[in-house]
């Protein structure tokens, strides 16, 4: 192929990824691990996530990337540019599942960079800049903890060591797994990232109850996880006096209200959830002696959490007084607020005004492997509707067309930014 210097930002411009070849992608990488319900079932590090994993090699590999696997087991497939020494222009996501989870999650945000790779292999065009496209090892969490593993390795988050001791239920550790399944890579330095794009189903509903089909995503909100112990003591549920009673339950009642609360307290973004309870002795005839709940904190600044925090400890101290017990707590989870690049947020928002999409800001709830990226280069997320905002379930669908959509808008987002990195010095 005769590659030119010559080729232009405003022949990128004109290209359109085929939404067909990428639906039909979609569904065969689905059939791996496919569930009665018609979702996926693809834990990290199992077989199927091998075959998974080779299928997406065997595509990149169709159009002449070089595919690179790294010690945590992330794959980076390579399409060459015309100035090499540039950091590559990233995009990915993951392609491991939740037990009941669906065909779109993770596995579209991959398939999306590898339809933008197809499509410049079609083209027979050379951006600036090298592209690649990053699966993730792990993202969801579901068999080994934590979540977010491999691409927690490459942003340092934790250590590669960390991650490879880590087992599952059955004791497999995520280094033993890595080998049984041959995707234990080299253990090189992770390499500079120019850019980061990660395109993604929403998993909520805001999209689609503004009826728009790109969501500009900002960044992502900022995490505080406790368990909270409130100690009361038992004692049987006849004899013992309403009056006299220290009832570890009545408190943990008093806290999910107080969780609730502190969420609205701190619109739009706050969030507050109490997701789990340990009642002891979970006796009918018992009053309850000692409760264990969790509770999940989200918001969109360090400012607005850290208050947060501040009312979940007043409210435990409160409740805790009133009823004469002790109530405990426990931060076990902290994920700062993580914004997103400003420019490739811009570069993501005109796509979709160049394309004629109707796109929103949002922000984005959940976790995601962009918002360890961000921590090492900039980045960026694109997201496109999902089915009444479900997913983690094997019910979780997606239009054809907002699938496309958001590969356009990632198409046009990843040229911008490939042909900007030589700029500067070219
Ligand atoms: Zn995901």
């Amino acid at each position: 192929m005769q590659v030119h210097e010559s080729t232009t930002v405003a022949t990128f411009a004109d290209l359109r990824v085929d939404g067909a070849r990428l639906w039909d992608s979609l569904m065969q990488l689905a059939r791996i691990g496919a569930t009665d319900k018609g979702g996926v079932c693809r834990l990290a590090l199992t077989e199927l996530d091998r075959e998974a994993r080779d299928l997406f090699i065997a595509w990149a590999k169709e159009i002449g990337c070089t595919v690179r696997i790294d010690a945590i087991g992330n794959i980076f497939a390579r399409r060459a540019g015309l100035r090499d020494d540039l950091a590559p222009v990233m995009t990915g996501s993951h392609i491991d599942t939740q037990p009941t989870g669906g065909k779109f999650d993770g596995n579209y945000g991959v398939l999306a960079g590898l339809e933008v790779l197809r499509t410049l292999a079609d083209a027979n065009v050379r951006t600036l800049a090298p592209l690649e496209v990053a699966v993730w090892t792990n993202e969801e969490g579901s068999r080994f903890v934590p979540v977010m593993m491999g691409s927690g390795v490459f942003a340092g988050a934790f250590t590669l060591e960390h991650a490879l001791e880590q087992r599952d239920r059955e004791g497999v550790s995520v280094r033993d797994a890595l080998s049984r399944i041959g995707y234990a890579g080299e253990n090189e330095k992770p390499h500079a990232v120019g850019a980061y794009f990660e395109a993604h189903i929403e998993q909520g509903p805001v999209l689609e109850a503004h009826d728009k089909t790109i969501g500009v995503v900002q960044g992502a909100l900022g995490q505080r996880w406790y368990d909270v112990t409130v100690h009361g003591m038992e004692a049987h549920a006849g004899p013992t006096p309403m009056e006299l009673r220290r009832d570890a339950l009545l408190v943990a009642a008093d806290l999910i209200h107080a969780v609730n609360r502190i969420a609205l307290d701190h619109a739009p973004h706050g969030r507050g959830t109490v997701g789990w309870l340990d009642v002891h002795p979970n006796s009918r005839n018992v009053i309850p002696g000692r409760v264990t709940l969790t509770v999940d904190l989200r918001a969109a600044d360090d400012a607005t959490l850290t208050a947060m925090d501040s009312a979940l400890r007043a409210a435990c101290s409160l409740a805790g007084e009133k009823a004469g017990i002790t109530v405990d707590v426990e931060q076990v989870v902290y994920f700062p607020p993580q914004p997103f690049a400003a420019e490739l947020v811009g570069a993501v928002k005109q796509g979709a005004d160049t394309l004629g999409f109707a796109s929103m800001d949002v922000i984005s709830g959940a976790g995601h492997d962009a918002v360890y990226l961000a921590r090492v280069a900039p980045a960026a997320m694109i997201f496109v509707p999902c089915k009444d905002g479900i997913s983690h379930n094997e019910i979780e669908d997606a239009r054809a067309d907002h699938l496309e959509a958001g590969c356009n808008v990632l198409l046009q987002a990843m040229l911008n930014a490939a042909q900007k990195a030589g700029s500067a010095d070219a």
